[in-house]
């Protein structure tokens, strides 16, 4: 999730999801109709919504905050921030990779909440200070009281919570084990999330309104988002060792940039075997024009075969993540969601192609790949 840029922070760079346009109407107007006119009904309604823009704009200041917390004590550990994006649900820090010891995960994890204790305390504090006027009050104590809700959910035990971080560090500390930690954090996790699918059903069967469709959405998003990570993880550890080169599926040969799709089906990729090939360039200076799959024959009506060329649909080499031999195949993983592709191409110190390592190669390699502890998966004994 990236999102639409909006500015930098501290070098970090902050955008914000179209998702969250959406929460900002329905905060300010919640705040607007509700809670603001409710505790001072003496305001007039252009105080009132002035006021209730205000204290939502600052509740997401707030929350940036908090993901600046974060993300500065994981770039002060070596781990990169590619920035933090507002949505839905608040704030997400983009971090580049998983941090290494439980100690900076835990450290990291509370880095967040502290920042917002701090700005709960301050302006409580402030609001029991200042004299007035009832406008500046009122907003302090909505400030105060909204992050200090955001610290207590944040700190549930379950991931991927700030609060689930901590657990995880907690259970990795204790079974040296980062994987099964995880699994473990996520699970809770969903525990909690399913905790606030029912409390929001049963809030919307007792009472109505959209209080509980919230927090039936923020359960669903946890739940979502507690598994993608598990997942993830796994993934990461089984991957562990394992170079590109290992995935890489050599060429049989080349197409011509100027081929007919048509041809290039029948007579390359399907006669060959073969799910994608590399593209002889047209610059007699490039290593490679592109590379053309099977997925990029099926984005193209049929009836285009014989008059489209292999140029019109492969993907350019402008677009393709590149890496060499010996990356990770974590890290190609990671490239590839991180740009959003399908595949990747494999190539030499030179820049010459050797290979490509796509979405299937991970599949197929995964399907088959050992269990952790080294051991494989029984087959299953017939009767
Ligand atoms: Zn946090």
């Amino acid at each position: 999730m990236t999102g639409i840029r909006v500015g930098r922070l501290f070098g970090i760079e902050l955008a914000v999801h179209p998702s969250w346009f959406f929460v900002l109407v329905f905060f300010a107007s919640t705040l607007a109709t509700g809670f603001f006119p409710r505790a001072h009904p003496e305001w007039g309604l252009t105080t009132t919504w002035g006021i209730a823009v205000a204290a939502t704009l600052l509740l997401f200041a707030s929350v940036v905050a908090h993901e600046l917390g974060h993300s500065l004590v994981a770039r002060s550990q070596g781990v990169p921030v590619s920035g933090i994006t507002l949505f839905l649900l608040g704030g997400v820090a983009r971090l580049g990779r998983e941090p290494d010891s439980p100690g900076r995960e835990a450290w990291m994890a509370v880095a967040g909440p502290l920042v917002s204790v701090a700005i709960a305390g301050g302006s409580l504090g402030a609001a029991s200070l200042v004299p007035g006027p009832d406008q500046l009050v009122a907003l302090l104590t909505y400030l105060g009281v909204v992050n200090a809700v955001l610290v207590a959910f944040n700190l549930l035990p379950g991931f991927p919570m700030d609060g689930g971080r901590v657990l995880r560090a907690l259970l990795w500390r204790i079974t040296g084990d980062r994987v099964r930690a995880t699994v473990w954090a996520a699970g809770v996790g969903q525990a909690f999330a399913w905790l606030f699918i029912a409390l929001g059903t049963g809030q919307i069967l007792v009472a109505g309104g959209l209080g509980g469709v919230w927090l039936i959405l923020v359960g669903w998003m946890l739940i979502q988002a507690a598994r993608a990570t598990a997942r993830q993880t796994v993934v990461e550890d089984l991957l562990t060792g394992v170079s590109a080169r290992r995935l890489m599926t050599t060429p049989r040969g080349w197409l011509s940039p100027y081929m007919t799709l048509a041809w290039a089906a029948r007579d390359r990729l399907r006669d060959w075997d073969t799910r994608c090939l590399p593209v002889a360039p047209e610059d007699p200076d490039a290593e490679y024009g592109g590379l053309m799959c099977v997925r990029d024959l099926e984005r193209t009506a049929p009836d285009r075969y014989d008059h489209d060329r292999v140029r019109d649909v492969m993907t350019p080499t402008a677009d393709l993540p590149t890496v060499t031999p010996e990356t990770g195949a974590a890290d190609v993983l990671r490239l590839l969601r991180e740009k959003e592709a399908d595949r990747a191409v494999v190539v030499d110190r030179g820049g010459r192609l050797l290979g490509f390592v796509d979405a299937e190669a991970f599949a197929r390699f995964l399907s088959v790949r050992r269990r952790p502890d080294g051991r494989l998966k029984p087959p299953s004994r017939a009767a």
